[in-house]
């Protein structure tokens, strides 16, 4: 099984195969201000099962932790590349042509998450 994503323009196409992948809402700042969106829900994989198929992100060095791939044209945030987890590779998982797929099953950083924000589940 292979699932493909892409950027909202089109430009940027991306491939993963399928594993036993970590699912997570992050609720971090940096997160949630590059996605302009409440949280951001990404797949978390390891690198060598990930790969662009078409065009060629923007990088955002966001913090010391890593670096964030976007779409040059319209903005679509795509993927997060930590530099303390070098193996793994965290893609947005809205940005993916069947976001049903993938449901989170963690939260991270809820020390952060907006008081607003009712369980992403509910
Ligand atoms: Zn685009
Ligand atoms: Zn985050």
């Amino acid at each position: 099984m292979i699932y493909s994503g892409g950027c909202f323009c089109g430009k940027i196409r991306y491939q993963f195969s399928d594993g036993e992948y970590l699912v997570a809402n992050c609720h971090c700042t940096i997160c949630r201000k590059t996605s302009a969106a409440p949280f951001v829900t990404w797949v978390i994989m390891p690198r060598e099962r990930f790969a662009f198929t078409a065009g060629e992100p923007g990088i955002l060095e966001s913090s010391s932790k890593g670096r964030r791939l976007f779409c040059r044209d319209c903005g679509t945030p795509l993927v997060f590349a930590s530099n303390e987890r070098n193996h793994k590779i965290d893609v947005t998982t809205c940005s993916l042509d069947e976001p049903e797929a993938w449901p989170p099953t963690e939260d991270a950083y809820t020390d952060t998450r907006l008081a607003w924000l009712t369980h992403s589940g509910t």
